[in-house]
């Protein structure tokens, strides 16, 4: 799908795939925020009877979440299915994934589920309560989507994780794993890990966690579907260690606060986007002081810019 065109609805399960008619069914929904997303949208998902970041309430949505059912033939069987939304849930409570949990849920009556523990900050960026929580590792309210633990981002942030080898039955009928992966990770670029909320130590965890795991596809919240989960997890590890050596490198060669280090550590021209370097490199900053890689006046100079 192009990004000029973010009505449209894309059916991720593969037509070609014959052998695996059970894959899990996945609609993707390209809807349009006008918030800092990287490129003006959020892809909200279908996935399992899961409604997954409605950041927007589009026409394109509306009919995504009426349709019948996850069953992928189409035939008899989807007049007996459960309708397509049982519950709505978010990959964390970022303004750009959650503008639209309380249309939909009042439009479909399907369960409202927020992460266990952060119940509050759901309710307060969603503007309305959750009807149950969910924890990493159980399943979804009534779906049979389990929960991934994936913080980094943001300290909220899980994951969804559909098929493969633990959805149960014959390995013949095995199918496809797919994970909902909302900001862990893009098929291209990167995506923002910065102070106070973002935890670079957390982020690096859960991407070598997916890494490890052996999905078949991740389901960004912004861009592409990853058919690489592997290789994409490796490449944005590196990434961000390749920057750590740069603020490492930065602080051994005399910067003396964050703006010097943030003017070190980064070679681009920042305009427009300087704050947004600038907490990336408090995040870094932060986790080394933790690790005591670098000395502990830093954390002054940290809370002197209003991080932590
Ligand atoms: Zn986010």
């Amino acid at each position: 799908m192009s990004a000029d065109d973010p009505g449209d609805a894309d059916r991720l399960d593969d037509p070609d795939d014959a052998d695996r008619l059970d894959d899990p069914v996945v609609t993707r929904v390209e809807v349009p925020v006008d918030t800092r997303a990287p490129d003006g949208t959020t892809n909200a998902y279908v996935l399992d009877g899961l409604l997954v970041d409605p950041a927007a309430r589009t026409d394109a949505l509306d009919a995504a979440v009426a349709e019948r059912g996850s069953s992928p033939s189409g035939g008899p069987a989807d007049a007996l299915a459960a309708p397509s939304v049982e519950a709505i849930a978010v990959t964390h409570a970022h303004p750009d994934h959650v503008g639209a949990v309380a249309d939909y849920a009042a439009l479909t009556g399907a369960t409202v589920v927020a992460r266990e523990g952060h119940a509050d900050r759901f309710a307060a960026a969603a503007g309305i309560a959750p009807d149950e929580t969910v924890a990493p590792g159980e399943t979804v309210a009534d779906t049979a989507v389990r929960a991934v633990d994936t913080p980094g981002h943001a300290p909220d942030h899980v994951a969804f994780a559909v098929g493969g080898p633990e959805a149960g039955g014959p390995p013949e009928r095995s199918s496809r794993a797919v994970l909902c992966c909302g900001d862990l990770a893009v098929a291209e670029g990167s995506v923002a890990v910065a102070a106070p909320e973002g935890d670079l130590a957390a982020y690096l965890a859960s991407l070598e966690r997916v890494r490890d795991a052996g999905y078949d596809r991740l389901l960004p919240g912004h861009g592409p579907a990853i058919d690489d989960p592997a290789a994409t997890c490796r490449r944005l590890i590196e990434h961000r260690i390749a920057r750590e050596r740069d603020v490492i490198a930065a602080i051994d060669g005399g910067a003396a606060d964050l703006d010097a280090v943030v003017d070190g550590a980064y070679e681009k021209d920042l305009s427009g986007v300087r704050d947004l370097a600038l907490a990336t490199v408090a995040a870094h900053v932060e986790k080394l002081v933790t690790e005591g890689r670098v000395e502990g006046a830093w954390r002054a100079r940290l809370a002197d810019r209003g991080f932590e």
